[in-house]
C-alpha cells in the first residue's frame, strides 16, 4: 500500500510540472487567484506561526533536512544497485513532495504579472531618459548624505544595531502602503541567517526560506546594506519573487521610511544601479556624473564592494551560477542579470517625478 503511495507521489511530478507550464502561460490567473488570493493567506499564516520566533526556524529545517538527507542517501547507498527501481521511487517521491510544497507555499509567484505591468509603468526607456532620471537620484542621494554626515568625503555609518535596523524595515513598507496597499506587510518575519558565514561565501546578502516564509539577511553584511537588504527580503516577502522587482520595491521602502538612514541607503542603492547601466552604455558619460556625487557615498559603495572581494572564493561562482540556472528554470530568462532590470523601473517611475 506504502509502496503504491510512493510510486502515485513520484509519478506526480509529470503533471506538477505540466500545471506549473500552464500557470507560467497565464500570469493573469496566477496574478489574482494565487499571489494576491491563496498566496496572501497561506504566507500570514507562516508568519504569524513562525514570525515571533527570535531565530530561524527555516535554517533548522535545512540543517536537519541536510542532514536527514545525507544520512538517507549513505544508508540506502547498497539499495542503489540492488533495488534500483524501489530507490529511484523513494528519491522522486521526496523530490515531489518538496517541489509540490515550494510551488504552493511561494513559487508560483515567478509566473505572476511583471510588476511594470502592474503598476501600468513602460518596460523600456532611452538614456536620456536614463541620465535624467540618474541626475535627479544624485541630487537627493547628495542632500541625503548631507543630512547624516559631517562632511560629504565621510561614509555613513548607521548609529544603530543591525538586529535594530532589521526590526525598522516594516516602517517603509507601513507607509508605502498609502499609495500601493498590496505592499501592505503584517504581521512580519524578518530575521539574522544562523548560516551567515557560508551564506557571505556563496555570495549572498540574504534569502527567503519559501517553506517557513521567513525573510533573512546576512548577519555580516555591512550595516549600511541593511536598509535595503531587508526590505528587498520583505519584497519576496510579499510575494515580489523576481529579483529586479525586489529591488525596485525595497528601495521604494527605504526612500518612503521615516528614518533618514533608511532613505540615504534607500537612494544611494537606486543611484548605484542607475549608475552602474550609464558605465554599460557610455564609459566617458559615466565619469563625468560620478564626479557630482559625494565622495562619501562612493565610499559606502566601496564598503560593500571590499566586504565581498575579501570574501570572494573559487566556490561562489558555482552558487551564483547555480542560482542563475535556478531562476531561469522558474521563468526568469535573465537569471542573475535581471537584477539590472530595476533600472527600467525606477527610470519609468521617477520620470514623471519633480524632486
Ligand atoms: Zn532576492
Amino acid at each position: 500500500m506504502l509502496k503504491n503511495k510512493k510510486t502515485v507521489m513520484a509519478l506526480s511530478l509529470l503533471p506538477q510540472y505540466l500545471l506549473i507550464r500552464l500557470a507560467a502561460a497565464h500570469p493573469e490567473f496566477v496574478e489574482q487567484y494565487y499571489s494576491n488570493g491563496v498566496y496572501q493567506w497561506v504566507s500570514k499564516l507562516f508568519r504569524y506561526v513562525l514570525g515571533w520566533l527570535p531565530f530561524s526556524f527555516g535554517d533548522l529545517v535545512y540543517a536537519f533536512g541536510i542532514l536527514y538527507m545525507i544520512r538517507w542517501f549513505y544508508k540506502n547507498r547498497k539499495r542503489l544497485r540492488k533495488d534500483t527501481k524501489r530507490w529511484f521511487v523513494d528519491v522522486l517521491a521526496a523530490a515531489a513532495v518538496i517541489y509540490f510544497a515550494f510551488h504552493i507555499l511561494w513559487g508560483f509567484n515567478y509566473y505572476r504579472l511583471p510588476l511594470h505591468a502592474s503598476l501600468g509603468l513602460q518596460a523600456d526607456y532611452t538614456t536620456e531618459q536614463l541620465v535624467n532620471v540618474t541626475n535627479k537620484l544624485i541630487i537627493r542621494a547628495n542632500s541625503m548624505h548631507a543630512k547624516v554626515s559631517e562632511n560629504d568625503t565621510l561614509k555613513v555609518v548607521i548609529p544603530y544595531h543591525k538586529r535594530a535596523i532589521m526590526q525598522r524595515a516594516p516602517k517603509g513598507y507601513d507607509n508605502l502602503k498609502q499609495v500601493f496597499p498590496h505592499l501592505e506587510y503584517h504581521p512580519k518575519s524578518i530575521k539574522k541567517s544562523l548560516f551567515s558565514y557560508p551564506l557571505t561565501y556563496m555570495g549572498f546578502s540574504g534569502y527567503l526560506n519559501p517553506l517557513t516564509n521567513e525573510a533573512h539577511v546576512d548577519a555580516l553584511i555591512p550595516a549600511y546594506k541593511f536598509p535595503t537588504t531587508s526590505s528587498h527580503e520583505i519584497a519576496h516577502q510579499l510575494g515580489y519573487a523576481a529579483e529586479n522587482e525586489a529591488n525596485f520595491i525595497a528601495f521604494l521602502a527605504a526612500t518612503n521610511h521615516d528614518d533618514i538612514y533608511f532613505n540615504y541607503s534607500g537612494y544611494a542603492f537606486g543611484l548605484r544601479f542607475c549608475l552602474n547601466e550609464i558605465y554599460n552604455r557610455d564609459p566617458c558619460l559615466f565619469e563625468d556624473m560620478v564626479a557630482d556625487v559625494n565622495l562619501g557615498i562612493l565610499k559606502n559603495y566601496d564598503e560593500v564592494r571590499s566586504f565581498w572581494v575579501a570574501h570572494q572564493n573559487p566556490v561562489e561562482p558555482y552558487f551564483k551560477s547555480f542560482y542563475s540556472n535556478f531562476l531561469k528554470a522558474n521563468k526568469q530568462d535573465k537569471g542573475m542579470e535581471s537584477y539590472n532590470y530595476v533600472v527600467a523601473l525606477l527610470v519609468n517611475y521617477f520620470e514623471s517625478k519633480t524632486f
